[in-house]
């Protein structure tokens, strides 16, 4: 069904309750496996189709924020939210304990039961008017950023709109634009100051009540970690140090030489090159149909997938006044169908969503079938692997997009997948020792993320630059407020993207053998059994980074650098 065709009607909480209760009830009383069994697919198909209401009112309330009426659907689903989530446990919880549990795990995977326990220490029912609240901060931090209306070249500007002019040719309007930035946020610095600090005690609150130390624990709960620590992810960082960050040093030292800057500033770094970065040519709808070409060449799979995608009109890409900023890919489970949402802004991003967006999109198209929700779609570093590796499958097309700057493309892609770890390596590091000392004020978390940043990106200069050399550049990551803890993921599925690039190198077709099949087990493992089924190195085992650092940094000494004006 065409998008502009599926209908939307609100599902309420009532509604949702009274058939959550007859489920439970069926559960309950279920004489035989067999009875359970069906009492949990029929719960799938009514979570499908809360899902899809919930999925479809938030695309209609993106593309159009002025439109009073999913503004308040939007309103009425974030309210309802965490009932439903204590509903969706408490249903779980009936599988869990049922008395034919022995045969259903004949049945249904072991990981489900695991991740059952998970989301029992990540939830009671107490701490609802906390999420409520928390809801409520995260949603005014949004507001904020949206309301940003930054005079700049003579027009007002929203915040990515900006972005363009950061990667321009000249040094001052770079400067400019960073500057005009910085304006918008530093007027509002004390607001996202006290939003953060409201955040850190209202999610350090639900820890405690919880019996939890602080939100550390809770939060890898809330992101169903269900096969690493936060030991293991101390390691990945040691290897980051070790590996990635002396790389990174190196790749900007070049830049800064190819652009040829005395002094590498912040507002020098989305400058890839001294003529200006690879932009896409022609207009969107060019840009599709070279998408079309690319992907019915690619394989059977991804062509049967963007024809799909086109034909029910699955893609909006286009700014346009009170559409929200940003991109993302999500799915309407009763139509079997991904949604991509983007803002097309003439810079190599919107190639992105042609293939970020899109492997998110394709993934969730190949797993469309389970009939149980939590096998279609796996923990979040997961699906960053298959967008992630979507970027860089796509690479023998690029030359579709960007013509004769296709090389220019290329390498910045991969200098930039590189540099990239150290940053969103400290994304998370930041939150782990924010959380961990939560008393903390607004200056002293400042003054950790210059450590950080000293530390994880020594090349990044911020001098002089108002906002950003006072240790607030985090401020601007929307993570931060919103998803706790979601961003090593990242860095780990990064990690894992580049292993797949290397094979690729050698082997394409193997190495897109493995992707596919991969990817179509959906959300049936846990991250490191999909990487390791996958014959890849876990990103926890020192040899994943040393190994593809090494290989990336060889393909970049060896570019013909003549191509890199
Ligand atoms: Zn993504």
């Amino acid at each position: 069904m065409k998008f502009s065709q599926i209908p939307y009607k609100r599902v309420t909480f009532e509604e949702i309750e009274k058939k959550a209760n007859e489920l439970l009830k069926k559960m309950n009383d279920a004489k035989n496996v067999k009875e359970a069994l069906d009492a949990f697919y029929e719960y799938n198909e009514f979570s499908d189709k809360i899902s899809t209401a919930i999925s479809m009112s938030y695309i209609k309330f993106t593309l159009n924020t002025e439109d009073d009426f999913f503004v308040t659907e939007k309103e009425y689903y974030d309210e309802i939210m965490p009932k439903i989530q204590d509903i969706d446990l408490k249903f779980k919880l009936a599988l869990y304990n049922s008395k034919f549990k022995d045969d259903l795990k004949k049945e249904l995977k072991d990981l489900l039961f695991l991740n059952i326990e998970i989301s029992m220490k990540a939830f009671d029912s107490k701490i609802i008017p906390h999420m409520q609240e928390e809801n409520r901060l995260v949603n005014e931090y949004d507001k904020l950023l949206a309301s940003a209306q930054i005079e700049f070249d003579g027009k007002t500007l929203n915040l990515s709109q900006l972005g363009k002019y950061k990667q321009n040719t000249d040094r001052d309007i770079r400067k400019a634009a960073y500057e005009a930035e910085a304006g918008f946020y530093l007027k509002n610095g004390e607001k996202l100051d006290s939003l953060y600090d409201e955040l850190v005690k209202i999610r350090t609150t639900m820890a405690k009540e919880l019996g939890y130390e602080n939100f550390v624990e809770l939060g890898y709960y809330r992101m169903m970690r269900n096969c690493y620590t936060k030991q293991d992810v101390q390691k990945f960082r040691d290897y980051v140090k070790k590996y990635i960050v002396p790389i990174a040093m190196d790749i900007k030292n070049e830049q800064k030489e190819r652009i040829n800057v005395d002094k590498f500033m912040l507002y020098d770094d989305p400058l890839e090159f001294l003529s200006g970065n690879a932009v896409p040519k022609g207009e969107p709808e060019k840009i599709f149909l070279q998408g079309k070409k690319m992907y019915s060449e690619l394989s059977s799979e991804t062509e049967e997938f963007m024809n799909f995608m086109l034909e029910n009109e699955l893609f909006d890409v286009i700014s346009r006044k009170g559409k929200a900023v940003g991109g993302y890919s999500t799915s309407l489970p009763d139509f079997k169908a991904p949604f991509v949402f983007a803002n097309f802004n003439g810079t190599s991003g919107d190639i992105d969503v042609l293939t970020h967006e899109a492997g998110h999109a394709f993934a969730s198209y190949l797993a469309r079938d389970f009939k149980i929700s939590d096998y279609r779609s796996p923990t979040l570093e997961s699906c960053e692997i298959h967008s992630m590796s979507m970027e860089f499958f796509t690479w023998p097309w690029m030359n579709l997009f960007f013509e004769e700057q296709s090389d220019k493309y290329k390498y910045a892609h991969l200098s930039g997948a590189l540099t990239f770890i150290p940053y969103g390596t400290i994304v998370d590091y930041f939150q782990h020792i924010v959380y961990e000392k939560p008393q903390m004020t607004p200056d002293e978390r400042k003054q950790v993320w210059k450590d950080l940043q000293k530390e994880f990106m020594p090349y990044l200069n911020t001098d002089g630059m108002p906002f950003f050399e006072d240790g607030r550049y985090w401020q601007r990551q929307h993570h931060i407020y919103s998803s706790p803890f979601y961003y090593i993921d990242y860095c780990l599925a990064q990690t894992v993207a580049l292993e797949y690039w290397a094979e690729s190198q050698i082997d394409y077709k193997a190495s897109w053998n493995k992707y596919i099949t991969m990817t179509k087990r959906g959300g049936t493992d846990t991250f490191t059994g999909l990487v390791k089924s996958a014959g890849l190195e876990s990103p926890f085992e020192e040899e994943a980074l040393k190994k593809v650092a090494k290989i990336a940094r060889e393909w970049l000494k060896d570019f013909d650098k003549d191509k890199l004006v």
